[in-house]
């Protein structure tokens, strides 16, 4: 990575504050209900992976699936924001990956355990370059997409998304006080699927920005084994 890529990179490479199930078809698609409020969840910024940087499998998911999401950076920070003044807090967008090891989220769900296996590991949150706010008058309404090696898996539009950006903020704002460089991830619409080594991710938002990725194995025993 550059001298550049790594000022960039930390510009806005600070917490990431993720909403699941904000899109109807997607929550059916995994039989989650549809929720009445948004669902949250972290990643930490040892998340963040870019362009030229491989996302690797955690070594104790055999099913590592992508999920395509607007992701929104904060550009003031703020707590308790209220809905009407939310987009003065936004800078601007970037697509993300929300990478999921959706065997494991399975197991944790079960056993009513934290997500953070399934959701929070290095590399599980591939980002395009920042996007200025302006390039993106309508976050209520860009296309989405997902290509694994040529085959379009996902395809939506924010439109249908149950919790809107100002209202995430807003939200979001009043659990977790949002500072400059945060990112929120929005939620992913369906198509989810599996991805395995080799294989190239190509995604974007309509118009605005595409995104290429590999996926490589991380190796090792994995979490469980070298903790033990
Ligand atoms: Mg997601």
């Amino acid at each position: 990575m550059s001298a550049r890529d790594i000022a960039r990179f930390w510009e806005w490479g600070r917490k990431i504050v993720c909403v699941g199930r904000n899109y109807a078809e997607h929550a059916k698609e995994l039989n989650n209900a549809v929720p009445a409020e948004p669902v949250l969840f972290l990643k930490p910024p040892t998340a963040y992976v870019r362009e030229g940087s491989p996302i690797l499998t955690p070594a104790y998911s055999g099913e590592l699936q992508h999920e395509v999401e607007l992701g929104v950076v904060i550009g003031k920070r703020g707590a308790a924001i209220p809905r009407s003044a939310a987009m003065e807090h936004v800078a601007g967008y970037a697509l993300c990956l929300d990478m999921t090891a959706r065997d494991v989220q399975r197991e944790c769900k079960a056993r009513g355990l934290p997500w953070t296996l399934a959701k929070a590991f290095d590399t599980s949150c591939p980002v395009s370059e920042f996007i200025p706010k302006e390039r993106i008058p309508d976050p209520g309404d860009v296309g989405l997409w997902l290509e694994v090696n040529g085959q379009l898996r996902q395809s939506g539009r924010t439109s249908s998304m149950i919790f809107s950006v100002p209202h995430l903020v807003s939200y979001i704002s009043r659990v977790i006080t949002l500072e400059e460089g945060d990112l929120i991830l929005t939620g992913t619409p369906e198509g989810v699927s599996a991805v395995r080594e080799r294989d190239e991710l190509r995604a974007g938002i309509d118009g605005v920005v595409t995104v290429t990725f590999t996926v490589e194995s991380r190796g090792g025993s994995g979490a469980t084994s070298e903790a033990s």
